[in-house]
């Protein structure tokens, strides 16, 4: 592989990325050329308007889905050509996801939810009950352990979300609209909890289409017609202000 050490020591380098979708005997070409390097510790807003290819690159990323061409390169690891269990593994290791719509199992508690992800990475259930209660009291919720999704909050069923996200200590945090479903109040709670996550140390790639949401990240990249038009830094806002 061409990868130089610069390349290397970026969590994500990606090049001349493609993609399209088949759409009975046409296509859709969706990202037409991407071009991205993200740093550990950086905390970045990808943008643009509904179906402009946001959630198809942060898919790509989280290995949820495959690019048609290009390079992807992941904390050093080129990611091209993976077998679905050994992409399965690398999203385990290296990544947690945020989505819009909280993606809980109804039917467990808060805290299987967040125990669930350490099961994939073998560890005992006394060891991921202990794990999954340290991550949901970094969140707050200590007293909903026992919860069942249907019976917290909006706000409360993301931060089960991002516990579980967190719990197999993710390289890289990935978030789709994570508060696109949530009050304006609740989202500022959940940024300045995000922000935190990032005033720690760590990587944040998140997608967006509001800009008071970007402004609380540390980069702003717009995405349109499936080309990046600007990728500039921002002085981020503090969501603490608001809440
Ligand atoms: P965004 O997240 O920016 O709203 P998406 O990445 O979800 O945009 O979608 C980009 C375009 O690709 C849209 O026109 C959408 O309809 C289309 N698209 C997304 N996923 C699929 C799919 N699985 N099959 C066919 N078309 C898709
Ligand atoms: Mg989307």
């Amino acid at each position: 592989m061409g990868a130089s050490i610069n390349q290397i020591k970026n969590m994500l380098h990606i090049t001349s990325l493609h993609k399209s979708y088949a759409i009975g005997d046409s296509s859709l070409h969706v990202l037409k050329g991407i071009d991205l390097s993200v740093e550990t510790g950086e905390m970045v807003a990808i943008m643009g308007s509904s179906g402009s290819g946001k959630s198809t690159l942060l898919n790509i990323i989280g290995m949820l889905d495959e690019a048609d061409s290009g390079t992807y390169i992941l904390d050093g690891l080129p990611i091209d050509d993976l077998t679905e269990k050994k992409a399965a593994v690398y999203r385990n290791k290296f990544l947690g996801f945020i989505f819009q719509s909280f993606n809980l199992i109804n039917y467990k508690s808060a805290i299987e939810n967040v125990a669930l992800p350490l099961y994939y990475q073998g560890l005992k259930r006394k060891k991921r009950l202990e794990l999954a209660r340290f991550h949901l009291g970094k969140v707050g919720l200590d007293a909903w352990a026992e919860h069942l999704p249907k019976e917290l909050s909006g706000g409360q069923k993301q931060r089960v979300a991002i516990a579980r996200a967190l719990a197999a200590n993710p390289k890289l945090l990935l978030a789709d609209e994570p508060t696109g479903a949530l009050d304006t109040k609740t989202s500022h709670d959940i940024m300045a909890f995000i922000q935190q996550l990032n005033d720690e140390g760590k990587t944040i790639l998140m997608v967006t289409h509001e800009e008071d949401i970007a402004n609380m990240c540390k980069r702003i990249v717009r995405l349109k017609d499936g080309v990046i038009i600007e990728d500039t830094p921002v002085d981020q806002v503090r969501a603490s202000q608001y809440v």
